[in-house]
């Protein structure tokens, strides 16, 4: 096992206006589970490609343990890689899969043939042993493409994708499984995903990265209480949390029919911008409704446009009027939904359950 470190790691492709990678600093402690997460092209498959030694670091550095490995060849760097594609060779068995690369390493058979058993067994995967690729189901696949990495004991693992394959049901199941498997193998982990529900529920910690650039890195419960930034505020979370561009006003902002007054230190931390505005975040979950007859107590005025029934939750997609803006804003309630489109909503917010952040710069402020 191992740590590895980003320092100012960079790749700048020819041809593109701004690096997939702009000087990536990143610490990943021996045994951690990190997950890179952004939108498609924020530069998080480029990143694990070159700790992998896939794709050349222009400037900056990488390094495994004590060892700076930027400009080892791939096999020298002790790392196995699970692809999203899983890139199993069709014409071996599952067993002959998972040893391949330690018969490359000229590993005696009957040690190979014990990691084998060993991984399989972590795995579930004993009555597949002699089984090609082409008759095994999807997760069957996933779970072999593991095994291939776990019989190589490597100081890291890194998974790009892995689990893009698999069906709704069993993306869930195998997440788990992954993660429990990760801590009971404590090896060192770098997830790279795009969903963010896979970041908030597997990582030890989460690295948001964003057209090449680190936002944000931070345990997924810090980076879900304390966004750094909108960018953050906006992707980590489901649905979105809601954005509003407000004035401010002598003690915080007014949100429809609520007057929100606002911590010190965020009211500081606009006026040393100057700032006569500011973005006012609120998640789905964070409103609470009251009676449409109930006119006494402020609210924020809702008319609801579409009504997303999952059961358990509603997600109510709304329109305010802000100012003279029509702002679309998503309230989250539990249980079944009584509210039906084009009827109102009158909810309000508590001041300690929102997020400020600045228009100029979309940093978090306060
Ligand atoms: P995705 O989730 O779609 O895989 P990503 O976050 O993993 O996206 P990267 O694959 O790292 O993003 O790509 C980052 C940027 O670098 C993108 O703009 C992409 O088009 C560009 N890029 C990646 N590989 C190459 C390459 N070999 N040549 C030129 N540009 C590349």
């Amino acid at each position: 096992m191992a740590s590895v470190i980003f320092d100012k790691a960079t790749r700048w492709f020819a041809g593109m206006e701004r690096p997939a990678v702009c000087e990536l600093d990143l610490a990943i402690a021996d045994g951690e589970f990190m997950v890179l997460v952004g939108p498609s092209g924020c530069g998080k498959s480029t990143s694990l490609r070159m700790l992998a030694g896939l794709e050349e670091v222009d400037s900056g550095t990488i390094r495994i343990g004590n060892r700076d490995v930027t400009h080892l060849p791939p096999k020298d760097r002790d790392i196995a890689m699970v692809f999203q594609n899983y890139a199993l060779y069709p014409h071996m068995t599952t067993a002959d899969n998972m040893g391949f690369a330690l018969k490359i390493a000229r590993m005696p058979r009957p040690r190979i043939r014990d990691r084998v058993q060993e991984a399989a067994a972590i795995l579930d995967l004993h009555d597949y042993l002699d089984r090609k690729p082409k008759s095994l189901s999807g997760g069957q696949r996933q779970r072999v493409a593991m095994g291939r990495a776990i019989v190589r004991e490597p100081q890291v693992f890194l998974m790009d994708e892995p689990l893009s394959n698999l069906d709704a049901k069993l993306r869930v199941q195998t997440r788990t499984q992954i993660a429990v498997l990760q801590r009971r193998l404590g090896t060192t982990t770098v997830y790279v995903t795009h969903d963010q529900t896979e970041a908030m529920t597997m990582g030890d910690r989460l690295a948001v990265l964003k057209d090449g650039a680190l936002q944000q890195v931070g345990t997924p419960k810090e980076v879900f209480a304390r966004p750094a930034n909108t960018f953050v505020a906006g992707f980590i979370g489901s649905p979105a949390m809601n954005l509003f561009q407000l004035p401010l006003t002598a003690d915080g902002v007014r949100l429809g029919g609520l007057d929100l007054p606002l911590p010190r230190v965020m009211l500081e931390a606009a006026g040393a911008e100057g700032a006569t505005e500011l973005m006012l975040g609120v998640r789905p979950e964070r409103f609470e409704v009251h009676s449409p007859h109930d006119l006494e107590t402020p609210a924020l005025d809702l008319v609801i446009d579409a009504v997303e029934d999952t059961g358990a939750v509603a997600y109510l997609h709304t329109t305010a009027k802000i100012g003279r803006q029509l702002v679309p804003v998503v309230v989250r309630l539990p249980g079944r939904p009584t509210q039906g489109k084009g009827d109102q909503l009158r909810v309000s917010v508590r001041p300690g359950a929102v997020h400020c952040f600045s228009v100029g710069t979309g940093l978090r402020l306060g």
